[in-house]
């Protein structure tokens, strides 16, 4: 189990109890009284918690993607390959230095994902970043630009939040982002690009070319991080460090929380 942040109401409780009664002691009774009427529950299935954080059911559903990786696209290999690449990025380098997911996209991931996306549960934000925090402590660097993938102001209009600019917003905030520069409006999507779910990869290609643009110049060889929740073809990330690469970055890294095969 790992730790995760108190919810809203119980946090309220806690403060409440601790203001009137003063200093540690106060706090304390505030948190025994906070967990007491509001039990924890798993923030995906709602079962209830001991602890903090996920219950063992969802927890053990995720797959993370460890080791042994295409160094570049970071798709799981079935064994070590003396130069680290898988076949597809030999054969067609991707324009990016480093994709990392944290997670296989499976029931589990798209459970969280669909939920933090579409059921409007900005409360999973911190649980889907903790999860994906190792993974960004070992990309993130000081001085490197972090910009999430946007979305089009219609489909932000009618969502009221961009999940990758959530997610992007807490790893930044986390010890991780110490020194990483966070840069949440500086990759502007210029259209509605179709929803990319049942498109093939030429499609999704297609369909996201010329999409982005920057708000602002880039210094040359400036490095970035680009955040998205999922990765189905690559095509957004690479379509997004193409305009990148344009405008003078140098290497321009991606995490997600979780990647199709
Ligand atoms: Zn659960
Ligand atoms: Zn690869």
């Amino acid at each position: 189990m790992i730790g995760f942040e108190k919810s809203p109401a119980k946090q309220l409780i806690a403060r409440l109890a601790g203001r009137n009664m003063g200093q540690n002691m106060g706090r304390n009774m505030g948190q025994i009284l906070a967990d007491t009427l509001l039990p924890r529950l798993c923030p995906d299935c709602r079962a209830p918690l001991a602890g903090a954080g996920l219950c063992g059911r969802c927890w053990s559903g995720l797959q993370a993607i460890a080791e042994p990786l295409c160094h570049c696209c970071g798709r799981g290999l079935p064994h070590q390959l003396p130069d680290n690449l898988c076949l597809a990025c030999h054969l067609n380098p991707p324009p990016l230095g480093r994709i990392r997911a944290g997670y296989l996209y499976n029931d589990a991931s798209r459970r969280l994902i669909l939920a933090f996306k579409h059921g409007d549960r900005l409360d999973l934000g911190p649980v889907i970043a903790q999860l994906l925090a190792a993974s960004f402590a070992r990309l993130a660097e000081p001085g490197m630009l972090v910009l999430p993938i946007p979305l089009h102001r219609t489909r932000y209009f009618k969502r009221r939040y961009n999940q990758s600019a959530e997610l992007a917003r807490l790893l930044c905030a986390s010890p991780a982002g110490q020194g990483v520069r966070p840069a949440p409006g500086l990759l502007r999507r210029l259209r509605a690009t179709r929803q990319m779910g049942g498109l093939g990869q030429a499609a999704r290609q297609c369909n996201v070319k010329n999409a982005f643009a920057l708000s602002r110049p880039l210094v040359a060889g400036q490095p970035v991080l680009l955040i998205d929740d999922v990765m189905t073809t690559g095509a957004t990330l690479h379509e997004a460090a193409r305009i990148l690469k344009k405008a003078g970055a140098g290497q321009v890294d991606a995490l997600v929380f979780a990647r199709v095969g």
